[in-house]
């Protein structure tokens, strides 16, 4: 017997139409390429995207063609998101830190109808736009600009282009397991591979990501994403803040920590959301403004392992929480997050800020475990202290990867996420490890992160990475590499002499290299591979 109850699907359209509906008021404030800030609100946005959308049926896609999106976090590209996913065509939203040819590759492999780019990019997109066969239209996301129409003058204007159209248009009634968006792998680990998103696993990730225990969103909040909507759907948060009817702040290509403060101390940010090293700059920048962040109650800290002097920093000098939060392009991304239990109220003070360093437990929707082999279905203990390969099963999950026709999955159907992790009685996860990231010293493993977390808490270093470097006798052995903080002298041996006492003696670093800068990737996250290009045979020069 089949129950009784409505069946609507779950779509993306859906979102939209809930925020028009009950926040039209609610304000979206965006910072422009220019630096200038437009007002927007919910029901503009919905408006606008209904606009697009009349714009791309007039152009004639039909149910799952790719429109590509080269863009910062602005009003413009929020509503083509709705405007492209809502009409039933696939959002593939691109990474423009990303090589030329990568992204090449990807708009081809995508077969990208469209190509719509923020002002910033417009070289970009004139180098390559001759290597892109399949791309009829391309859009910058601005007003009329004659200059960027002589230099490129098949160009279509976004402001001229929805100027014109009528604010209705019928949502379609799709199956909620269509495709809705693709993102491709961030690719730190080898060539970037698609991620086609569906309408149901976007709208049930954004139920859980809206949770309490989750990033806790209500229509009271004002939420920052500096998380790029490149980067796996800036976390979903466009979306989960239509459900929930949080007001924005996109903050445009300024990521950089004072103009972030600015952002959250003029506009009363509630929650902001990021990688590790930008809220490095943000904390340099508020203590050297004299900012208290004051209406910053939570910042969501996840991509990369959030180090606990980083939490206890916003903790102490900015009383905001800092949740930590795991995730991968391949589970949409949310797949664990730290919010304590009632038990652990219990706990003093130190022990509660211990349980919170670890990445967190599941939501309802996902189920975690690890296994000793890669790929393999053999479990090992949630105690906290095995170390196996994690694996993931969910709504939201990865199950193939675009244009490639076999399974992602082990035998019995969990995607390995290639992290190394324990997992807890209570279901909290904590990464040692990227599997390939891990130091294999004399058979025992270090993990790298641990280093890395005990260095960047040192007062006279910016920022920090471990990496494994090949030694004659161990096979592996630690080095960190290290960029100081301005105008200090710190040495070598000081640096090393600050582990002691906080690990084996046997995992601390055998060597440390300072560096001017430490590259990352396009998601902001350290490229150890490439660290391992040029300093992975430092001890081996040595000996
Ligand atoms: P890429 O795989 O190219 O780096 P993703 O952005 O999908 O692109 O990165 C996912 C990876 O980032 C995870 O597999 C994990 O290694 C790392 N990661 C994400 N969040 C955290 C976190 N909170 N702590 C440690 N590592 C994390």
């Amino acid at each position: 017997m089949i129950g009784n109850m409505m069946f609507q699907p779950l779509l993306i359209s859906s979102l939209i139409e809930h925020a028009v509906i009950y926040h039209a008021d609610t304000a979206i404030i965006s910072k422009n390429t220019d630096g200038s800030i437009t007002h927007s609100s919910w029901g503009q946005i919905a408006r606008n995207s209904k606009r697009f959308a009349n714009v791309l049926q007039s152009f004639g896609f039909t149910v799952s063609d790719r429109i590509a999106t080269l863009a910062w976090n602005n009003h413009r590209h929020l509503e083509t998101w709705y405007g492209i996913s809502g009409s039933g065509l696939i959002c593939h939203t691109i990474n423009p830190r990303l090589f030329p040819e990568q992204l090449t590759y990807i708009i081809n492999d995508a077969n990208d109808k469209t190509l719509i780019f923020d002002k910033t990019f417009l070289n970009l997109v004139l180098s390559i736009k001759k290597t892109l066969p399949y791309v009829e239209y391309f859009i910058c996301l601005d007003g009329y600009d004659e200059k960027i129409q002589t230099a490129f003058p098949e160009v279509l204007f976004y402001d001229e282009l929805i100027e014109g159209q009528s604010a209705d248009f019928e949502w379609p009634e799709l199956d909620e397991s269509k495709a809705s968006s693709l993102c491709y792998t961030s690719g730190t680990t080898g060539h970037p591979k698609g991620v086609l998103y569906s309408h149901r696993s976007t709208v049930l990730h954004s139920y859980a990501t809206c949770l309490p225990d989750s990033f806790n969103f209500s229509a009271q909040d004002r939420i920052l994403p500096v998380v790029p909507m490149f980067h796996v759907n800036a976390w979903g948060t466009p979306y989960a803040a239509a459900m929930a009817g949080c007001s924005m702040v996109l903050p445009g290509p300024m990521l950089d920590g004072e103009s972030l403060v600015q952002l959250i101390d003029e506009y009363q940010v509630t929650n902001a959301l990021g990688v590790p090293t930008i809220w490095q700059g943000l904390l340099t920048a508020a203590r050297n403004s004299g900012s208290q962040l004051k209406s910053l109650q939570r910042n969501v800290v996840g991509g990369a392992a959030c180090p606990p002097s980083m939490a206890q920093a916003f903790k102490d000098e900015f009383q905001c929480e800092t949740i930590h939060a795991w995730g991968m392009t391949e589970t949409s991304p949310v797949g664990v997050i730290n919010q304590l239990k009632a038990k652990h109220l219990e706990l003093d003070e130190s022990e509660q800020f211990q349980l919170r360093f670890s990445q967190g437990r599941p939501p309802f929707g996902v189920n975690i475990r690890i296994c000793g082999q890669e790929n393999s279905n053999d479990e090992l203990p949630r105690n906290g202290h095995a170390t196996g390969h994690l694996q993931i099963k969910g709504h939201w999950i990865v199950e193939s990867y675009f244009n490639q026709f076999s399974h992602a999955l082990t035998e019995d159907g969990w995607f390995d996420t290639g992290d190394m992790a324990t997992i807890n009685q209570d279901g909290y996860m904590a990464i040692s490890d990227r599997s390939k990231d891990l130091i294999k010293s004399g058979g025992e493993w270090i993990s790298s992160v641990e280093l890395e977390n005990i260095a960047i808490a040192h007062p006279e270093v910016d920022m920090v990475a471990v990496i494994a470097a090949v030694h004659p006798k161990w096979d592996e052995r630690p080095v960190l590499i290290a960029k100081k903080s301005a105008s200090s002298q710190i040495t070598e041996d000081k640096i090393l002499a600050f582990f002691t006492d906080k690990i084996a003696k046997w995992q601390i670093p055998d060597k440390v290299i300072f560096v001017d800068s430490i590259p990352v990737g396009g998601t902001g996250k350290v490229l150890k591979k490439d660290l391992r290009e040029v300093y992975g045979s430092v001890l081996l020069a040595k000996e």
